[in-house]
């Protein structure tokens, strides 16, 4: 999946058929966003250690086994990264990164505040790496609706909600303030590169500057009308959708609708092919048919197939063909499908 539209870089790490993650970035800035956390072998450290938050959609382990690397990557950090997800969250990243040793330098300062949501409230625990991480201290908060926001920042706002699986998880939605955003593409294609003075246009233009107010980079001074006009765009607030491992039930049906509402693309699981929905209830995971409905029903503008069974290895785009059927805006990612197979979800389900 190449680079967004608006939303600056999104891309699908493994494509449509390995362990589903999607990985969102602003150039320049270091406030990067995961969605799950499989196999992320793909992702370097630098990637990894402009993670500002991860989205941890439940813990089999190909949404869950990529946890050791990111915290490694983070480990030398002076920062906060935010972990998200379900029930039993905070215990299983405590009991994670306290199976390893740690030398414990002065220097690694990270501390990875976890989140897990549960029916109207959000627990959250610090596990500080300055204190040797103790025992997690959990605090907890009330949280109203079926789909709250549970993180945000200057950029974005993330929304989640509990859907309808096997085992306790979670799906959300990324949506973007209204306003100037970095174009990614633009910015691939320079001649200035991305660096500190994307964050500092950013906050220029979001204030209403003048367009004649000079911005110095790298020792050139340049209008920030020109900036604008170059390396920026406006959106109007797309939204992002990401639904995976969940029945499309009745009691999934109202969060996954609000989820998706007039997205600008949702990704969404497609394990199975209509022609197994028994299958597909049975293990709580959506068929291509069902995905388009969701799509049709919620109005998006694109529908990106992930999450694709191993058994269709070498006929995934029956499952494409399934959905296009129902959604014609429907696409996936098969890019390296065979080169991923080791790493495509366990099980032959
Ligand atoms: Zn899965
Ligand atoms: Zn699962």
């Amino acid at each position: 999946m190449a680079k967004d539209r608006t939303i600056s870089e999104v891309f699908l790490v493994n494509g449509s058929t390995g362990d589903p993650l999607l990985y969102v970035d602003y150039p320049g800035r270091n406030n990067a966003l995961l969605f799950d956390a499989g196999e992320l072998g793909t992702l370097d450290a630098g990637r990894l250690g402009d993670l500002a938050a991860v989205f941890i959609t439940h813990h089999h382990v190909d949404h869950f086994i990529g946890l050791d690397r990111i915290v490694r990557a983070n480990l030398d950090q002076e920062k906060t990264l935010h972990l998200y997800g379900p029930e039993g969250t905070i215990r299983r990243v405590y009991d994670r990164i306290t199976s390893y040793e740690h030398p414990f330098f002065p220097f690694q300062k990270v501390v990875f505040r976890v989140h897990e949501l549960l029916e109207g409230r959000l627990r959250w625990a610090d596990l500080d790496c300055a204190r040797r991480f103790p025992e997690p201290e959990v605090a907890e908060r009330a949280l109203r609706g079926r789909v709250p926001v549970v993180h945000a920042n200057d950029d974005l706002a993330v929304e989640a909600a509990l859907v309808d699986h096997t085992v306790p998880c979670l799906a959300f939605a990324l949506v973007e303030k209204p306003g100037a955003h970095p174009d990614a593409a633009r910015l691939a294609e320079g001649p200035l590169r991305p660096g500190p003075w994307v964050a500092r246009v950013l906050d220029l233009l979001r204030d209403g500057a003048r367009p004649e107010t000079p911005v110095e980079i790298d020792g050139g001074r340049f209008a920030l009308g020109a900036l604008a006009a170059r390396y920026f765009t406006t959106s109007k607030g797309s939204r992002l959708a990401y639904i995976t491992d969940t029945a499309w039930s009745e009691s999934a049906r109202p969060a996954l609708l609000k989820l998706a509402h007039r997205a600008h693309r949702l990704y969404c699981d497609s394990y199975y092919a209509a022609t197994e929905l028994r299958q597909a209830q049975t293990y709580r995971h959506m068929t291509a048919t069902q995905a388009a409905e969701l799509a049709t029903a919620a109005r998006v503008e694109e529908l990106v197939l992930i999450h694709f069974a191993p058994r269709y290895r070498g006929r995934y785009e029956q499952l494409l063909e399934e959905a296009r059927s129902v959604f014609p805006r429907t696409s996936a990612d098969l890019g390296t499908s065979e080169m991923r197979g080791p790493f495509s979800s366990s099980g032959r389900r």
